[in-house]
């Protein structure tokens, strides 16, 4: 007998008496007709090619409603999955960096569900300006005279240099020009703003002269470049961005900072290592200093750049910044968030990057405690530990501070690497997937992010 007229091909049922079945009926309301019918011809090719190679039906035959749900609900799942992120790395750029504070969650659900003044001004329903209100807030907490947001800082250090420096130079220090997650090297986005990148310096001093000697009557900017991810040791100097503004104030040439993540608040006043500060900047002097939205300063995606007024409105003007401006929503939430730093004795409570980054280690470790009583009996195969550890900011935010944490690690009994991946696998797949990190032979969990632990229980007790 060919495998063409296998017997076994009768018992795939038509499409059409399937889709007459009541136990369908479901399906074809919350689905559709069209999407149920192509997933059972799909679900039917399976079956014959089952057939074909292993010369037997394949077990989910016996409920084909069953099947047909759950490649349903499989395509329906969102491809932004609710995590845990337990990985230790708090701001991780692959899970989404920061997590909005409620106030800006409000404050995109508002502008999402309702017409808003974006661009309009309620005092004589004339053209209001979308940067405007948040440049306000801006200038108050940082000092600076004005402000523009664009949607990353990648795009921020772009228009700065696009709109003041193209057809020109840009001085920069050879310890400055760095790459930050592969794809926004300061030498490329110099190339693609139009700018001549002038090296000065060399990688681990570089010293006030250097600049000086490199300022010709082609120079438009002096730049800053914050080295976010990494970290020279030893014999080095850079010029502080005071002594950097009074030169290009002598030379008159403005200076520029790409200052990464950036801060607004003195991280060391909550026992972290600091950060230099948005407003430090602009009192050395700075023309205009860019920075994310969410990295440390805990909001959405952005670019931020504040500064001198006559540089800003020049960016402003310029074709880009309609390439480059923020959403409504991205607005929204950034305005909520930069409000809650006027509030500075309640920011710990309010702001969830800053809630995470300062949880004290004992609380993290009493945790972590409680939690090993539970889940040990329901992980026989595995020892389950509490053992502290280190959680870093991530974003390239200090890259070589570390944080003492605490972590709950999963070390299978029989040593073998295959169960250890095997767990990894199955928390990937959870409803809500259960993300750590594999070091030692085990399996680490670092508790730091981890809030809602009745959700966690659900999710590992399964
Ligand atoms: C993170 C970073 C960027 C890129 O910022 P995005 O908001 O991710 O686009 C640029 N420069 C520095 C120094 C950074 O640390």
């Amino acid at each position: 007998m060919t495998t063409e007229n296998h017997p076994l091909y009768s018992q795939i049922p038509a499409t059409d008496r399937l889709l007459r079945d009541e136990a369908f009926e479901p399906l074809l309301t919350q689905f559709g007709h069209q999407r149920v019918a192509r997933t059972l011809r799909q679900l039917q090719s399976r079956a014959r090619e089952a057939i074909r190679q292993q010369q037997a039906l394949p077990v989910w035959c016996v409920d084909w409603a069953q099947a047909a749900r759950q490649q349903l609900d499989g395509e329906n799942a969102s491809a932004l999955r609710a995590v845990f992120n337990l990985t230790g790395t708090v701001l991780h750029t692959n899970l989404g960096r920061a997590l909005q504070a409620e106030a800006a969650i409000e404050a995109v659900t508002q502008a999402m569900r309702s017409p808003v003044t974006l661009e309009y001004s309620l005092d004589d329903a004339g053209r209001g300006h979308r940067d405007r209100a948040l440049a306000d807030l801006l200038c108050r907490l940082t000092g600076a005279e004005d402000a523009c947001i664009v949607n990353n800082n990648a795009a921020a250090v772009l228009l700065m240099l696009a709109a003041t420096a193209s057809g020109k130079e840009v001085v920069v220090s050879r310890g400055e020009l760095v790459e930050i997650g592969g794809a926004f090297r300061i030498p490329d986005v110099m190339r693609q703003a139009g700018c001549t990148l002038c090296e000065v310096g060399t990688t681990n001093r570089t010293h006030e002269k250097d600049y000086r000697q490199a300022v010709n009557d082609n120079t438009a900017l002096l730049m800053k470049v914050h080295a976010s991810n990494y970290h020279i040791e030893g014999f080095t100097t850079a010029v502080e961005a005071s002594a950097l503004a009074a030169l290009g104030d002598e030379l008159n040439v403005p200076v520029i900072a790409d200052l990464g993540s950036g801060s607004l608040v003195d991280l060391s006043l909550y026992g972290l290592p600091k950060e230099p500060l948005v407003q430090e900047m602009i009192a050395a002097g700075v023309s205009l200093v860019s920075f994310s939205g969410d990295k440390l300063l805990g909001g959405p995606q952005a670019g931020i750049i504040v500064g001198k007024k006559a540089l800003i409105a020049q960016l402003q003007q310029h074709p880009l910044k309609r390439a480059l401006r923020a959403d409504k929503m991205t607005l929204a939430a950034l305005e909520a968030t930069l409000r809650l730093y006027l509030h500075p004795e309640k920011l710990r409570e309010n702001l969830p990057t800053l809630r995470l980054l300062t949880r004290p280690q004992a609380e993290i470790y009493q945790q972590a405690q409680r939690l090993q009583s539970l889940l040990a009996p329901h992980y026989e195969a595995y020892s389950v530990q509490v053992e502290t550890c280190l959680s870093q900011i991530g974003s390239g935010s200090l890259p070589v501070e570390r944080l003492p944490s605490a972590a709950l690690t999963f070390t299978p009994r029989d040593g073998s690497g295959s169960l250890l991946h095997a767990l990894a696998d199955r928390w990937r797949s959870l409803p809500e997937p259960v993300i750590g990190r594999i070091s030692d032979g085990r399996l680490w969990l670092d508790l730091r992010c981890l809030e809602n632990e009745s959700r966690f229980l659900e999710m590992l007790l399964k």
